[in-house]
């Protein structure tokens, strides 16, 4: 249940989408994979897919490697293309019932792969008679009736209404118990509800690889402060761990520290010594949106 993807770079013809991107992928992850448009995401999933070939670099799913055997490792790869492709005139199971066929599957699979995505009560419908969020989950249906180990999914939850966003947020979780996962998208806020770790490239760049818990590890804090009384800067900067200020409204300070300590109990103090009363105070913490501008925007 391993993704191993080593130095990959791909070109078409003069456009450069990968350059030298590794990374690993274990066992019972779920992994987001972002980056603005165009970043190398579809690529990507194509090459660890076996369905493009990379210019250079290898590809290997559980050991099997994907360049030289590509049939073999889709046998334990599920894989939800971007903008889900669906014979839409064929019922529900009309549908998996073919894909069974292609995969040489059991058709008694087929009722518990319904019932896993959430499709029980809509499995007797035609394809386009599903709201967006339910032919989703049929395509996602289709892509764990061979029970693979390893599930891609490029970008399952644009165009995607608020509710089925958080259904199918659910649902990937839920897939990510016995599978590796490893989903695109351009929503940090998706990538905090449902990942462990987060890839982001941008322009066929590796950027950043690291768990959830370590991009949230931040020591910066913010902290708004609004004085009674207007304060001189050189006052404000004897503040310990100062990395910057900034004064917008006369009396209201935006500073930032680097600390782990909580500055809040500092600040309160420094305005004692000072003979100043603090009016509000607030804490602003970097969140990952924020981050992930900083980190694309760059
Ligand atoms: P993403 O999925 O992150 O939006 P893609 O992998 O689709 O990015 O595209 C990466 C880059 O490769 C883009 O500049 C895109 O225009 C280009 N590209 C993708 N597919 C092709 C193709 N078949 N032929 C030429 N250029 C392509
Ligand atoms: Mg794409």
């Amino acid at each position: 249940m391993s993704i191993k993807v080593s130095s990959v770079s791909k070109t078409y013809k003069t456009q450069k989408a990968l350059n030298e991107i590794s990374f690993y992928a274990n066992k019972g992850q779920v992994i987001g994979f972002l980056g603005p448009n165009g970043a190398g995401k579809s690529t990507m999933m194509k090459i660890l897919t076996g369905f493009i070939k990379p210019n250079a670099g290898d590809v290997f799913v559980d050991e099997i490697n994907v360049l030289q055997k590509p049939i073999e490792a889709q046998k334990i790869i599920g894989y939800l293309p971007e903008h889900n492709p669906l014979y839409k005139d064929m019922f529900v199971r009309e549908y998996l019932q073919f894909r069974a066929a292609i995969f040489k599957i059991d058709k008694s699979k087929i009722e518990s792969c319904i019932e896993k995505v959430g499709l029980t009560a809509e499995a007797h419908k035609k394809i386009n008679q599903l709201s967006k969020g339910y032919q989703q989950r049929v395509g996602l249906a289709a892509a764990i009736l061979h029970n693979p180990s390893v599930l891609i999914l490029d970008e399952p939850t644009t165009g995607l209404d608020p509710n089925q966003l958080v259904e199918i947020r659910e649902l990937i979780k839920e897939l990510g118990k016995d599978k590796t996962v490893l989903f695109s998208t351009h929503i940090m806020q998706e990538v905090e509800a449902v990942c462990d770790r987060v890839i982001i490239i941008k322009k066929g760049e590796l950027l950043v690889d690291k768990k959830l818990s370590e991009l949230k590890e931040n020591n910066q804090q913010t902290i708004i402060v609004t004085f009674d009384y207007k304060i001189e800067e050189q006052f404000v900067n004897r503040l310990p761990n100062i990395v910057s200020y900034k004064n917008n409204y006369d009396n209201t300070w935006y500073i930032t520290f680097e600390s782990e300590e909580d500055m809040r109990p500092v600040i309160f103090d420094f305005a004692q010594e000072n003979g100043l009363k603090i009016l509000t105070l607030n804490t602003e913490n970097k969140n990952l949106e924020t981050l992930f501008r900083e980190v694309t925007s760059a």
